[in-house]
């Protein structure tokens, strides 16, 4: 190996290994001689997960980077907009048991003065509705931006539900095309090491050896340069987060029926079903703990939930919560589902991806000494990361009061993370507030605990005293988020509206 990184080779073509390709060449765009090379192997032989339908508003600044117009991206994966997660029956499972998690931030970060001005001014909405401007009922199916806005703005923070095999397709065709990326479709058959320990090529099928200077694994599950070649621990959190299952399904619905704003999450017995509408079908599934159920118990779950005069057809797939111990070992970062995975909930799989190419792209290592220092800084962030969104995910099964076995031993404390259970402590006294998070680029902020606690019925047991001046400034922000729910109710197309303008265009 050369000691400049001149060529990066990204073995594996899913949703992590094109969009890897796609940050990286964008921001290192010169191809000649002194620039950089970008390959991406693609095994024809294995397909991608083939789901992963939610994502988080990031996606906006990725595709923006990339160099894809939002119009063709719209059209291309058959997307909508996401503005949230709606969570159902996961306190109780009672008709008016839900509540948000909307993508915009609350009027205040200042979590004290947010909690007492809300009790204050609209004790009787929800945190949600009362703090932000993207819940309220009026807002219902609506459009985050109005067409002739400029591509990816919004009167609303927004993302995106796609269909994950046509972004896949969009990529590959974007990417090798516009952005120099070479593809090649075939099967990495072997990895080759070089006596320093770093991987100085892979064997392919029908090319040959492949060289290169730093290689990216998003090979998905079988983490075949991390796992299988460098042996890097998987760190399973099975005993934190239970789900290991997931029965999926696609579910046609008529041209002109509303789209929903955001993923419905709503739990059963031993997990909880997402619904994501997209511009042409649903995408519906059952995720579940196989100790708890069985595959053909989840299977009927499903089937109730869709209606039982749809037909469906339906597809198992099974995961291991966790993520490994390095992510960046030698001269190979593993992104995807080779560094790891938790569960759909919340969506955090993509986000992750993308924060972990920005990352590189950015820091891109020039030399071998450089990658060392490089890979140290990039996994004790992304172990953080991991950790964190971890104690995210277990905040909405540790507060429900649902009685199944599953949701009563997700409320065990051997279940959680010390961290958590002393937050929980605390914040039966005080909010969650940005204190409790040390970066200053969290994946899930302090706002995100606060719309998870406050909408499962939690609250500080005293509320904080403030000055007459400081409340006096929050009633007018409230007033003005209220106002401006009006405003966008009047103002806004509907998803199905503004979707189906961009098809006639
Ligand atoms: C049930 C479920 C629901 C999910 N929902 C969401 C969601 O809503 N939001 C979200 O953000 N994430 C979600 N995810 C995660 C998301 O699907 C993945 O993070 C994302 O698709 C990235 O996958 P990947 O590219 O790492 O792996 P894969 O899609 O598995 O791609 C692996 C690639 O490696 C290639 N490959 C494998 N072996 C070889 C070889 N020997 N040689 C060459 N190439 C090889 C394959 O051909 C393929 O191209 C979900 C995951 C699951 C399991």
């Amino acid at each position: 190996m050369s000691e400049e990184v001149k060529h990066i080779v990204i073995v594996g073509g899913g949703t992590a290994g094109w969009l890897t390709a796609g940050v990286l060449a964008a921001r290192h765009p010169d191809r000649s001689e002194n620039g950089l090379q970008i390959t991406v192997i693609e095994s024809p032989d294995v397909p991608t997960v083939g789901v992963g339908e939610g994502t988080w508003p990031t996606i906006r600044k990725t595709l923006s980077r990339i160099g894809i117009s939002e119009t063709e991206f719209l059209k291309a994966c058959q997307a909508s907009f996401k503005q949230g997660s709606r969570f159902d029956g996961w306190v109780n499972g009672r008709e008016d048991d839900k509540y948000y998690h909307p993508f915009e931030l609350p009027v205040s970060q200042n979590a004290t003065d947010l909690l007492r001005a809300w009790q204050e001014f609209a004790p009787d909405k929800s945190f949600a509705e009362a703090v932000c401007v993207q819940t309220a009922p009026e807002l219902k199916g609506l459009a985050p931006r109005q067409r002739a806005m400029p591509d990816f703005v919004g009167a609303m923070n927004y993302a995106y539900h796609l269909d994950a095999v046509k972004m896949g397709a969009l990529l590959r065709e974007h990417i090798t095309s516009k952005l120099g990326v070479t593809y090649l479709a075939d099967h990495m058959t072997a990895v080759i090491g070089d006596p320093d320990g770093d991987i100085s090529g892979v064997e392919t099928r029908d090319n040959g050896v492949i060289e290169g200077d730093l290689f990216i694994d998003c090979t998905g599950h079988r983490a075949l340069l991390i796992g299988d070649h460098f042996g890097v621990p998987f760190q399973d959190q099975s005993g934190i987060l239970f789900n290991d299952r997931a029965v999926v399904t696609q579910v046609e619905v008529p041209p002109d029926s509303p789209i929903k704003s955001e993923t419905i999450s709503t739990a059963h017995e031993a997990g909880w079903i997402w619904d994501i509408g997209l511009f042409n079908r649903r995408g519906v599934g059952c995720v579940y703990a196989s100790k708890y159920i069985s595959d053909e118990r989840a299977e009927n779950i499903l089937r109730d939930y869709v209606g039982r005069d749809t037909e469906i057809q339906t597809r198992q797939l099974s995961f291991r919560s966790g993520y490994r111990k390095q992510f960046w070992k030698n001269n190979c970062i593993a992104i995807g589902l080779s560094a790891g995975f938790l569960e759909p909930l919340e969506a955090s799989a993509i986000v992750l991806i993308e924060l972990s190419v920005e990352m590189l792209a950015e820091n891109l290592p020039v030399t071998k000494t450089a990658n060392r220092i490089e890979a140290k800084k990039f996994n004790q962030l992304f172990a953080y990361r991991w950790e964190r969104i971890i104690d995210f995910l277990k905040l909405h099964y540790v507060l429900s009061e649902r009685t199944e076995p599953y949701w009563v031993d997700n409320r065990k404390r051997e279940t959680m993370s010390e961290r958590l259970i002393d937050y929980l402590e605390i914040w039966k006294h005080r909010p969650p507030s940005q204190y409790d998070f040390e970066q200053s680029a969290e994946v899930f902020p302090a706002s995100s605990y606060q719309f998870v606690y406050y909408g499962m019925g939690q609250k500080p047991a005293t509320l904080p005293t403030l000055k007459p001046l400081v409340l006096n400034v929050l009633q007018k922000q409230f007033q003005t988020v209220w106002r401006k729910q009006k405003a966008f109710a009047a103002g806004l197309p509907t998803n199905r509206a503004l979707l189906s303008g961009l098809k006639d265009s």
